[in-house]
């Protein structure tokens, strides 16, 4: 297969043309399509011998050498969180192996580290490589080693290949016309597939820029989009909710955000009423981008049209995907209406669980992966998600009610900040529905019946909520997806 990085050896000192060209920035680092095959490559010869290297991934230029210099050297990479606990730490690690850790040289490793050999990453060494660094040239070796985030159970480690992350990144690039003249403004962790391989290795794939802004802020973005160049700005949903409250009283915001070509948000469900406030304010659409650590990216965009609240869009080029029914029968016409569990299959797809043959094997219907999330297809075959079949399906009353729309339509009434929805066992219905309700102003939140009425008014009797608890926040991880399974605990 080709190379993964064409950019890093085509603008590299060596060939010359356009070498000075900007690759990265992340806060004061700054390296150029040179610096970054220099400080990689150095890197590459040192980390050669290794089985398996973990990263600590901070939101820094040296978790972006990191992960490229351990493309070169062709030793798969395991990105951990810093912010991951003790226990969860121990199980990465004793399940990952790794024979050293890559972290930058001011950076605090935790006692669980300790026992692991210490490679600094060095942006700038004084000595690059002796001879030019490429990668190794086998498709299907492992290149990263990827934990999901633990949403439904312990972290699994997923296998991405070369050739999931190229087929993955290149079916992106088609959607989304994505080129070298493009400069990325990201804000998202670097320890998961959105942030690292779609924030850091897409743009280099293509010889374009990013331009990570260490910590997500509104400032951030306002000054680096549009006009502060950056012509694409890729979020979670709680980024652009913090952008939607901000767009009224910030014109530069605004600006920026008109300015951008492109408006991504992923990882979870972009709220209908933010995506909504955003386009009221600046005209622009999100795009929204479903994917998973198992599959890398499976829908993007709909084809010749603006994105819509609520849709996924369309499947990427070379991804199959398709409904399946309880039973196990694949839906046929997409109506808009029947839900169906998501199964995926294509290049992009990982090779399997680490050490896990059993859930490998599980997670498959022959080359479909069961993706666990439920969805329906509207007629144009765009994708509307309606939640994780073990978290967001709802059986009450004899229907199946997926909890998304109900938070969606709880988030557009004005007294409700933030939502989640989950079913619980009730004698009468099966299971009830219960709402947990962040109000907009603690002092005054909506009354129980009057959000009841609400959501009933907009969109059926049978799913208003039959309970509704009140948080100061919801739990959330570290991507900004809700913890559904913590919300009795956040009571
Ligand atoms: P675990 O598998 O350990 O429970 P996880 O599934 O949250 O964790 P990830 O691979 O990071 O780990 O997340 C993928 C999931 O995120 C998808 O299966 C889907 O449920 C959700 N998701 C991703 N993008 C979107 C989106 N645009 N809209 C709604 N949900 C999304
Ligand atoms: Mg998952």
């Amino acid at each position: 297969m080709s190379a993964l990085f064409p950019a890093l050896y085509a603008r590299s000192p060596a060939v010359g043309t356009g070498s000075g060209r900007p690759a990265l920035r992340c806060g004061p680092d700054t390296l150029t399509y040179a610096g970054l095959a220099r400080a990689a490559g150095a890197l590459a010869v040192r980390i050669g011998g290794a089985g398996r290297v973990a990263v600590w991934a901070t939101p820094s230029a040296h978790t972006a050498v990191a992960v490229v210099a351990a493309l070169l050297a062709g030793v798969p990479a395991v990105p951990l969180n810093p912010r991951t606990g003790e226990r969860e730490l121990a199980h990465i690690l004793g399940d990952s192996a790794p024979g050293a850790v890559l972290a930058a040289p001011k950076d605090e490793l935790p006692a669980g580290l300790a026992a692991l050999p210490r490679i600094d990453v060095d942006l700038a060494p004084a000595a690059g490589p002796a001879a030019p660094v490429t990668e190794p040239d086998d498709a299907e070796s492992p290149a990263l080693v990827v934990y999901t985030s633990g949403t439904t159970g312990p972290p699994k480690g997923v296998v991405l290949s070369r050739r999931a992350i190229a087929a993955s990144l290149d079916a992106l690039a088609e959607a989304w016309e994505w080129t070298a003249d493009d400069v990325l403004v990201h804000a998202l962790p670097l320890f998961h597939v959105h942030g690292l391989i779609l924030g850091i290795l897409g743009p280099l794939r293509r010889g374009g820029e990013v331009r990570h802004l260490g910590a997500f802020s509104v400032e951030g973005v306002a000054r680096e989009l549009g006009a502060g160049g950056g012509t694409m700005l890729f979020g979670v949903p709680t980024m652009y909710h913090r952008i939607a409250d901000a767009l009224g009283e910030d014109a530069r915001l605004t600006e920026a955000l008109t300015g951008a070509r492109l408006l991504v948000s992923g990882s979870a469900a972009l709220p209908v009423h933010d995506h909504e406030r955003i386009t009221a304010a600046t005209g622009r659409a999100v795009v929204e981008r479903y994917g998973m650590t198992e599959t890398l990216m499976n829908t993007g965009v709909r084809p010749g049209g603006e994105p819509r609240p609520g849709s996924v869009g369309t499947p990427l080029a070379g991804v199959g995907l398709r409904l399946v029914d309880e039973d196990g029968s694949v839906l046929g016409a997409y109506d808009g209406e029947t839900v169906g569990e998501v199964q995926v299959r294509g290049p992009n797809l990982f090779s399997g669980y680490l050490n896990r043959p059993d859930a490998t094997a599980a997670a498959f219907d022959g080359d479909w992966f069961r993706t666990g999330d439920m969805a329906v297809r509207e007629a144009d075959g765009a994708v509307r998600l309606v939640g994780r079949k073990a978290t967001d399906l709802i059986k009450s009353g004899g229907y199946k009610i997926g909890a998304g729309e109900i938070e969606n339509a709880l988030l557009d009434h004005p007294g409700v900040r933030e939502a989640a929805v989950t079913g619980e066992p009730d004698p009468d219905l099966g299971e009830r529905i219960v709402a947990w309700v962040v109000p907009a102003d603690a002092s005054a939140p909506p009354a129980e019946t009057e959000l009841a009425e609400h959501v009933a008014g907009l969109l059926a009797p049978h799913k208003r909520p039959r309970v509704v608890r009140y948080l100061e926040a919801l739990p959330r991880n570290d991507m900004g997806k809700i913890l559904k399974k913590a919300l009795p605990a956040a009571r």
